[in-house]
């Protein structure tokens, strides 16, 4: 029988480290990823790896290195069943969240993971994650075609996740969308939750626009620093992360920066600070304004999520800001819940 394929692209993070003799600890190097996880020498599937030229802390992560690994990816495609990519926890759900908008038409699964302790360490997570990772990535049972986090016993679609602790094992987690697998005994598949297979080719979009901020607002707030944020030079488009439902002062002065902003061809995305929930524009009048003078509703998109699309959308529509602007209200990768 023939059996399946996984490719890991490691990228670094802490589950890459191990400590030396006199305890500190450093990446070390993906040949010798049997002698950290000697189970894997009787797993039933093929395991190949390839790391990026630089091994990197995830808070170095940049869009030049999302495209990185979305090449090797596109490279090995046909050659492999699925994708584990081993990453920092820290931008873990930012990288997820930008592969899934990259990859059009994906058909296989491509499933990052992490660790909250080194491999290399006793009591390290590294290895159950890893293991869980590459069985889902390989798995015939079900066809996954995403871009999904594994962390501690579950898999979350990708651009639905965020990481939510610092301390615990269970670093992850995905409060507008449920949970597309668990890992116990067995593990459990939840098949309706996944993404439709596409009928289309597999294609990769390279371009980020990184010239976006985040406006996240607080009670006291003032002009001198809405206005410092809008009127950064080149700024194509902001994700303003209000409260609640999707509310925002109604201060004559805020509405006229936002309202000028657009004027501009700034593009706006209303984002809630609550983590779980939706921005519901005109639910309340504190969103009435907002939704007047041309700020989008992002519904329930995480911020991780919502950035990387700003990015990736400006990135490869320049020249169409309608087009940008309809699809940042819409799912393209099940990012949002559409009623
Ligand atoms: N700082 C590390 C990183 O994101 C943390 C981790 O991997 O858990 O690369």
């Amino acid at each position: 029988m023939k059996h399946n394929r996984v490719l890991i692209v490691y990228t670094g993070g802490t589950i890459g480290m191990v400590q030396d003799e006199n305890g500190s600890l450093h990446p070390f190097a993906l040949d010798r990823i049997y002698d950290a996880v000697p189970q894997l020498r009787a797993c039933s599937y093929g395991i190949d790896s390839v790391m990026l030229d630089h091994i990197i802390d995830s808070s170095n992560m940049t869009p030049a290195l999302w495209v990185d690994i979305a090449n090797i990816i596109e490279r090995e495609y046909d050659r492999y069943d699925g994708f584990v990519v081993l990453h920092g926890t820290d931008t873990m759900a930012y990288t997820a969240s930008a592969l899934s908008f990259m990859f059009k038409n994906l058909g296989k699964p491509v499933v990052l993971t992490g660790s909250q302790l080194p491999l290399g360490m006793l009591r390290s997570d590294g290895r159950e994650n890893i293991i869980c990772a590459l069985e889902i990535a390989s798995t015939r049972l079900v066809s996954i075609p995403e871009v999904c986090i594994f962390f501690e016993s579950h898999l979350y679609r990708g651009n639905r996740s965020t990481k939510l602790s610092a301390e615990n094992f269970d670093a992850f987690e995905s409060y507008n969308y449920p949970s597309l697998a668990k890992a116990g005994i067995n593990i459990t598949f939840k098949e309706h939750l996944f993404r439709p297979m596409p009928t289309g080719k597999m294609e990769v979009r390279k371009q980020f626009d990184t010239r976006v901020a985040v406006l996240k607002l607080f009670p006291g707030i003032g002009p001198e620093v809405v206005n410092a944020v809008l009127h950064t030079p080149h700024l194509q488009g902001v994700v303003i992360e209000t409260y609640g439902s999707g509310n925002a002062p109604t201060d004559e002065w805020f509405i006229s920066a936002l309202d000028d902003a657009i004027r501009r061809g700034i593009i706006i995305l209303n984002v809630t600070q609550c983590k779980a929930g939706s921005v519901i524009m005109r639910q309340y009048a504190a969103s009435c304004d907002m939704d007047r003078i041309g700020v989008i509703g992002g519904g329930d998109i995480t911020i991780e999520a919502a950035v990387t699309k700003m990015m990736y959308l400006l990135g490869n529509f320049p020249d169409d800001k309608q087009h940008v602007r309809d699809r940042l209200g819409m799912s393209l990768r099940g990012e949002i819940t559409e009623n």
